[in-house]
Parts: C-alpha cells; structure tokens; sequence
C-alpha cells in the first residue's frame, strides 16, 4: 500500500498520491505565490502576511521546507509585475527591504531566478534616468581587468559574456533602438517596447568569451585574446536583445559588434542613460 506524499495517508495500492490532494496542492501553491506578489505589487501591509502564508500552507499541504523556494517564485512574480511597465520607485525598493527583514531572507534565495539583481538594475536605471551617478557597491567586485580613468565610475559588470561580430559591414540606419529615441525621459520607459528576441548568433563570427564592463564614459570589454573599450560617443546605435546587446559605432570599417550573456534589457537602458548624462 503507498503513502500519499502530499497527506501521507494510504493511497491504495501502486498509487503516491490521492487526486483530490494534488489538487489542494496545487492551487495552494498558486494561492502562496499570488499572496506574497499582490502584497508587494499593491502595497498592502506585510502585518498580516505570514499568518495568512502559514494558514494557507497548513491548509493545502504544503510542507515546510517547500516555503524557501515559494517565497522565491512570489517576489518573482512581484518584481516581474512591476518592471512589465515601470521601474520600482524607492519606495518600492523600501518595500523590498522591509519583505526582506521582515521575513529573515538571504539575498541569495531571494536572487534564486535573478529578481534581487535585477531590483539593484532598475535602482541604477532610476538614478541615471534622472541624471545620477549610481553608487554601485564595489565590496564584492573582484578585480577587473581593465584599467579605468579616474574620471570614470563603474556602473556594471558582467562575466562570461560572448563576443561577436558580424561577417560584413552594413551601414547603420537606425532602428527602434536607435539611440536618437526620446525612451529615457525622467521615469518614463516601457518595458512593454522592449520585446525582443536572443542573439541570433548563426551568422556572426564569434571572437572571444570575456568579461564587458560598462563605466560612465565606457563599455570594456577583455579576454584572454583582446582587450577593448569603446567610448559611449562614438556609438551611433544599438539593437537591444533579450540576452544581448548589438552595438554600432562611427567609423568607415566598423562592423557591428554584438555581445550575448548578458542582461540586454538593463544594458540597452543603461547606455541610454549614460549617453544622456
Ligand atoms: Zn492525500
């Protein structure tokens, strides 16, 4: 006779689970991420929340240590919700601090799917959207390959990223992420515009695999085989990707310059921003 692995009552025979427990389960688990996101979406108070989690948990079999990663998907859920149409405010990112204490939860769990980094990115875009120098908190860099310019402040860094360029050289004319587009008018950006597609890397020639920094004056760029930076005013244009960036530049023989692995959202904004500073 099986045990069923939701109410770990009998569940006859060759059987796991009884179906009616399954579906408890489930829409427990939808109740559990849908609390956590609304309160933080609609701004409701945080006194109540974890009593009403743990009695929704208890009453939809879900076990204790299921919590961690639900409570993940939730602020998932939240930050998703949020970033679909605007960048947090700082009350907003507050909010996040205070869900954040309240609870006990590590940065780490909290950043299991990337939601945490991607609150400090949109903290970032809200400060150079409107003309500030983002304070990034170096503590944990480790020593980048680059030699920056006093004058010049790190914004962000990304390792592992591809590097590429394309076979031949085509003239920029400009496109929707051209960078003479008004998108970064104080707090002013849709995320909705910005639905593109990954890298498509089949017909580029792939160069080397490295870390890219972005700096107020600066991209950099550094590998093994090549070191580069590319001054912010020399770009003429950028095609933003779900996982990339392509870039253009002035000149008679550059050829578009296209970088994979890294959050192309923030990057395309970042650089937005920086080229407006
Ligand atoms: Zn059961």
């Amino acid at each position: 006779m099986g045990k069923c692995i939701y109410c770990e009552k009998k569940a006859g025979f060759l059987s796991s689970r009884h179906r009616a427990c399954k579906t408890k389960f489930e829409n427990g688990v939808q109740l559990y991420i849908d609390e956590i996101s609304n309160t933080i979406v609609k701004k409701s108070t945080y006194e109540n929340l974890k009593q009403k989690l743990e009695e929704i948990r208890v009453s939809h079999l879900i076990k204790e240590n299921q919590k961690p990663s639900l409570i993940a998907l939730g602020f998932d859920r939240a930050i998703k919700s949020i970033l679909s149409d605007r960048l947090l405010s700082v009350e907003e990112e507050d909010r996040v601090t205070e869900f954040k204490t309240r609870f006990e939860l590590s940065e780490k769990l909290l950043d299991k799917n990337g939601s945490y980094t991607k609150v400090i990115m949109s903290s970032i875009l809200r400060d150079l959207s409107i003309g500030l120098i983002p304070e990034l908190n170096t503590n944990n860099v480790i020593p980048l390959p680059f030699l920056f310019q006093k004058s010049e402040q790190l914004i962000w860094f990304f390792n592992d990223v591809g590097y590429y360029e394309q076979q031949t050289r085509t003239e920029y004319h400009g496109s929707k992420g051209s960078l003479n587009f008004e998108l970064f008018k104080g707090v002013d950006y849709e995320m909705s515009s910005f639905s593109v597609s990954p890298v498509s890397i089949t017909e580029m020639n792939y160069i080397s695999t490295g870390t890219l920094a972005i700096t107020t004056n600066h991209i950099y760029f550094g590998s093994d085989d090549t070191t580069f930076k590319i001054r912010h005013s020399n770009l003429i244009g950028i095609d933003p990707y779900e996982d990339g960036i392509g870039i253009h530049t002035d000149g008679w023989n550059s050829v578009p310059q296209v970088f994979n692995n890294i959050d192309g959202w923030f990057m395309y904004y970042a650089i937005i921003g920086l080229n407006k500073l």
